[in-house]
């Protein structure tokens, strides 16, 4: 399958919408906690009459990613949109090579990509998960519901932690992702598992760790966990492949996967057994087909991890997420648990047995709210910590 047949769509304006968002529950990591939620909205509007809607899940700071709100800003307006105005594309696969001269920048790029495959895909009819399946061999089209699992941040006490452990499995997720750092580990790993010996759990550590810390580590091994979360470095890959074979404990890498090779290079060094694909670290969903194909080629696990993204980016990760070559738990929880409300319609809202609908279409299915949009760039006005540095304003919402 491919683009043969596609109704291509013309670019005539793109508009970038700064927004912030309050969080219904603050999410502790390793990095710190972030005051609310901040992106950048992306709109496209098309000669043919579609819109599409992408989102640049930036944070205020360079926590996560080396990209924040003001060099999405900057990259977005100076670079990356002119690069798609006026531009006819039949496929998404234009994309990439368009932003080719433009080094870094993936969640800034992954924006525009995303509102790109958003415009084709309802100027085509099709769902986002229709349009991402066309570009996968036969046999891999979305399922009609995507696994998901829950990710629950640092809290001050193993009581606080098992009270919304119990509140997360009651409204029907089904696997726990714990953040941990050093410190807050292996007690927590065995009060948990001496409190819910049997659900499936997995602990991500954003980078707290060491090589030297591999025989600590090794004390996780006892508690049967799903997988161990980027332990080491957030730019390292060797490291990684020294402590895989030191643990019993499969190995996850997220931040160290910026595009296929990676995914290839730490395979192929064994520096982890599972790969968390978040599309917006890996520049968009054409570079996250690529590994979604080796990852299948390879028999490699495979998930879909999230950056707190509103309804815009949700809803696209949902529909990657519905593929079935992504084959654990995704992290994409329901609205409900981080904004009320959201900036988009429906809601998603998870099911007793710990799956959330694929959307259904056309495009990414959900539709932004324009008060709510208008809302949330008036407190992103109010509230941005830099307004100094990034006196951008951003077009009328
Ligand atoms: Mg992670």
């Amino acid at each position: 399958m491919n683009d043969a047949g596609l109704q291509p769509i013309t670019i005539r304006a793109v508009r970038l919408y700064p927004v912030a968002l309050p969080l219904v529950e603050r999410l502790g990591t390793s990095f710190g906690k972030e005051p609310f939620k901040a992106a950048v909205l992306i709109r496209l509007e098309t000669e043919e009459g579609v819109e599409g809607w992408g989102e640049t899940s930036a944070e205020i700071n360079p926590g996560y990613s080396a990209e924040t709100m003001g060099t999405a800003l900057h990259v977005l307006q100076e670079f990356l949109v002119p690069r798609v105005l006026g531009q006819r594309l039949h496929s998404p696969a234009r994309i990439p090579a368009l932003f080719a001269p433009v080094r870094g920048h993936p969640l800034a790029k992954h924006g525009i990509e995303a509102a790109v495959w958003d415009a084709l895909a309802r100027r085509n009819g099709l769902s986002l998960a229709q349009l991402f399946a066309r570009y996968l061999p036969a046999g891999h089209e979305p399922r009609a519901r995507a696994v998901v699992g829950v990710s629950i941040g640092i809290q001050e006490t193993l009581a606080e932690t098992l009270r919304i452990i119990e509140q997360r499995l009651g409204e029907g997720y089904a696997r726990v992702k714990l953040k941990i750092r050093p410190g807050w580990d292996v007690e927590l790993a065995r009060g948990v598992r001496a409190a819910l010996p049997d659900i499936a759990l997995m602990l991500d550590a954003n980078s707290a760790y060491r090589l030297e810390d591999a025989e600590h580590l090794r004390r996780l091994d006892e508690f049967d966990l799903l997988m161990l979360e980027q332990p080491l470095a957030w730019n390292d890959i060797h490291e990684h492949s020294k402590l895989q074979p030191q643990l019993r404990t499969d190995l996850c890498l997220d931040e160290s996967i910026h595009h296929l090779g990676d995914a290839r290079l730490a395979i192929e060094l064994g520096a982890c057994r599972i790969i968390n694909l978040k599309p917006a670290r890996v520049s968009g969903y054409w570079e996250s087909l690529a590994i979604y194909r080796f990852c299948v080629g390879q028999q490699v696990p495979l998930w879909i991890g999230g950056l707190l993204e509103t309804g815009v980016g949700r809803a696209a990760n949902l529909a990657f997420a519905a593929l079935p070559g992504v084959t654990l738990p995704s992290d994409i929880s329901g609205t409900a648990r981080y904004y009320a409300p959201d900036i988009t319609e429906p809601a998603f809202v998870p099911a007793a047995d710990s799956t959330i609908a694929t959307p259904t279409g056309p495009g990414s299915g959900v539709t932004v709210q324009p008060e709510r949009l208008r809302a949330a760039v008036q407190r992103w006005r109010e509230r941005c910590p830099y307004r100094g540095y990034a006196p951008y304003e951003g077009p009328e919402a």
